[in-house]
């Protein structure tokens, strides 16, 4: 597709990232433009960029529309690209300016190309170190040979510049001339990979298919943990990029990606591009522009990887597609597996979502002929899927502020004597979930949230895990002032930690969970230590559920398997289901074959029935049943709308004002529920009023959405978001 071009003083139309709900008129710059360039164009008193987006609009004073000033030099945006931005923007009613923002979200994109000065460890030693010159190498050594500039190493470090400076002096910092943004070492997809076994070749062999035939198709990789879901893409990834085509792996977790660039680097012989949070400004600008000139081969990201300027991109892959992390719940509020398959359809490309649980949403569109399926069935290696087995806890004898039943715990000694490890799986953070006061009842709430605050013995603190708000714990109750009285309720992994150790003594007894470590990177080194055999029981959250591998692992025991079975979410039974495969998946993965035990007060419910059956399709096809009958996704389309303010009153106003003013919403024959106050009606001090549509699956419900929302003008404090396809009911 040829872009149209615009010589000299011809009106064309610029996206900004500025936030106004038009395009702006201006004229072509010198030399003249094409529609995707990025430009310079005067805004006011300022400067801004943007990109061409088409022919102005012309109904502008011709006089007042002033020059843009220069095309930037940066690759120019692909028609693809601009469609799926307009496409996503449609979907999740962003706005426009919003949706370049995460397109462009790279810094100094506007700067020339050039030499610049980086800054990374040296093999001097500083002639005294200070704890801010330690901080400096500290940061270098954690980054791994990364180069930094200069204001960027100081920042990060907390440091001011001559603090790095003096370390150069002393060949503790080196300092370079690098040219900037190189493209990334050459992957190369003809390097032998790991020999497959019967199905995984042929499952491959089917993903090479999909992206010979340079078109665009989803397929969905089933395969239990451990079938070799990874090689088995990784084939995929080799096939595209034989093609000299663009590859891109979506990975839900920060923590993973260390090992799967290892993974990448033994398969192609390099390192492919990363792009998440925890990579250095200077990288992300790196990564954005090689991306765009096929400097890079293959990219390994989080989920705003996916609005990345590819030059030519042949395959996405999802991986642990059914994640609720790639789901965006703050700003644009889009699900990255949905807009992968969009982008995809766009690009001609191939997307493979890969998971052992997938979503309910890919399952059906597997049934519906839309996407195809690839099933793993035998596992890597000798290992089976493990037994599972419930622990009815009515008929365990358990002491109050205890947990861990007495088979549990006899399952645990005998691994224990063997030698093997166990895992003692709750899905909660901190010590206990409630504090309180045994004197006057009083429970212990964040200042700025209607939760509870949740103890941390470890960090000795009081956490509110809406807001993040923490605070010392008291001696002394906020409410009567009685000392002493504070009582710890209910179990959080801590807790659980804590019993394990009392029951066995002599056992190493460690605790996985994201807020007891500062950085992925540590998380990582305790990861590996405890797959090594660190540790004899491990308790953990559904952090140990994502893809680690634990080989001495043989027995998972689930503290609480009725956990995830309440509440109003749609998708709790979907969630427990997966989790608790994830966790049983983790037992046994070597040479012995592990035991899953689930401690649950109602082991005979349909959730716990199917998990412990393992027949799969059996619970999908109810899941699904059941969602049909009730009209909800994927059957359905729901939109869920947030009002917050900091004051309740005027939130719950607006609700009841919309909710009237509903007839946008009843001509598409959508039902209209609330307003009501959110689950959790007060975060970060504003009061949360929430609104739930409903509407059929074919239903033009984001047009419905924007016509009924425009009807109202927000007042300066009130917010309102809409939220297509929620994930989350808060
Ligand atoms: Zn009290
Ligand atoms: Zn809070």
């Amino acid at each position: 597709m040829t872009s149209p071009r615009f010589p000299e003083g011809a009106l064309i139309g610029v996206l900004t990232t500025q936030p106004l709900d038009r395009v702006l008129d201006y004229r072509a710059p010198p030399g003249g433009c094409a529609a995707g360039d990025h430009v310079e164009v005067p805004f006011g008193p300022r400067k801004v960029t943007g990109v061409v987006w088409g022919a102005g609009a012309g109904d502008y004073d011709p006089a007042k529309v002033k020059s843009a000033i220069r095309v930037l030099d940066i690759p120019a945006m692909r028609a693809p690209m601009r469609e799926f931005l307009g496409r996503v923007a449609d979907y999740t009613l962003t706005p426009m300016p919003a949706m370049l923002r995460l397109a462009t979200r790279a810094p100094g994109l506007t700067d020339p190309p050039g030499m610049r000065k980086i800054f990374r460890r040296g093999h001097g030693q500083p002639g005294r170190m200070t704890p801010a010159r330690a901080r400096v190498l500290d940061l270098l050594e954690e980054h791994d040979g990364m180069g930094f500039m200069l204001g960027e190493l100081a920042d990060l470090a907390g440091v001011g510049s001559s603090v790095v400076k003096g370390l150069v002096a002393s060949g503790a910092v080196a300092e370079e001339e690098a040219p900037r943004d190189v493209p990334y070492p050459s992957l190369d997809p003809e390097m032998p990979g790991k020999a497959l076994t019967g199905d995984q070749a042929m499952a491959a062999a089917r993903l090479r298919e999909g992206i010979k035939a340079g078109r665009y198709g989803t397929t969905l990789l089933k395969g239990v943990t451990g079938s070799g879901k990874t090689e088995v893409y990784l084939e995929a990834v080799a096939a595209c990029l034989a093609a000299g085509r663009q590859a891109l792996v979506l990975l839900p977790e920060i923590a993973l990606t260390a090992e799967f660039l290892t993974r990448v680097e033994a398969r192609f012989g390099a390192k492919p591009a990363e792009w998440h949070s925890g990579v250095t400004t200077t990288e992300r600008r790196r990564c954005w522009k090689m991306v765009a000139e096929s400097g890079a081969q293959l990219v390994v990201g989080a989920r705003s990887a996916l609005f990345l300027p590819f030059a030519d991109l042949g395959l996405i892959v999802v991986d642990e597609e059914h994640d609720t992390s790639y789901k965006q719940e703050d700003g644009v509020l889009y699900n990255a597996r949905d807009m992968a398959v969009l982008r995809a359809s766009l690009e001609k490309a191939q997307v493979v979502l890969a998971s052992a649980t997938p979503s309910l949403e890919s399952w059906v569109n597997v049934q519906a002929g839309k996407y195809a399926r690839v099933d793993l069935e035998s596992r890597f290696g000798p290992a089976v899927m493990p037994e599972m087995r419930a622990i009815d806890m009515r008929g365990e004898e358990v002491p109050s502020g205890s947990w861990i039943s007495p088979s549990l715990k006899g399952a645990v000694r005998e691994r224990l004597e063997r030698g093997e490890q166990s895992l003692l799986f709750l899905n909660r953070r901190g010590y206990a979930p409630l504090t309180l006061c045994r004197a006057c009842g009083h429970q212990i709430g964040c200042k700025h949230c209607d939760a509870r605050m949740v103890e941390h013995r470890f960090l000795k603190r009081l956490m509110c895990h809406q807001c993040g708000e923490t605070a010392p714990m008291p001696e002394t109750c906020p409410n009567c002032e009685v000392t002493g009285k504070l009582a710890a309720v209910g179990p959080g992994v801590e807790r659980i930690t804590e019993e394990a150790q009392a029951l066995f003594p002599d056992a190493r007894v460690t605790v996985l969970s994201s807020d007891l470590f500062g950085s992925a990177r540590a998380l990582k080194a305790r990861i590996l230590e405890i797959a090594e055999g660190a540790a004899d029981i491990v308790v953990g959250t559904q952090l140990v559920a994502k893809g680690h591998n634990f080989p001495k692992l043989t027995l998972v025991g689930v503290i609480d398997s009725d956990l995830g079975l309440q509440g109003s979410d749609l998708r709790a039974a979907e969630r427990t289901f997966q989790l608790m495969r994830q966790v049983a998946g983790r037992a046994g993965r070597a040479e012995a074959r592990g035991t899953a035990l689930l401690q649950s007060f109602q082991p005979e419910h349909p959730v716990i029935r199917a998990i412990l059956s393992g027949d799969e399709e059996g619970f999908w096809a109810a899941e699904a049943a059941a969602r049909r009958a009730a009209g909800v996704p994927p059957y359905g389309r729901m939109a869920g709308i947030v009002i917050s303010s900091p004051d309740m009153q005027a939130a719950f106003d607006l609700g009841n004002r919309l909710a009237r003013l509903d007839a946008p919403l009843r001509r598409i024959g959508a039902q209209l529920f609330g307003p009501a106050p959110a689950p959790i009606a007060r975060v970060r001090g504003r009061h949360r009023v929430r609104l739930l549509v409903k509407a059929e699956k074919t239903a033009p419900l984001q047009a419905a959405l924007a016509e009924w929302a425009a009807q109202l003008r927000l007042p300066a404090n009130l917010r309102l978001a809409i939220d297509i396809d929620p994930q989350s009911f808060l």
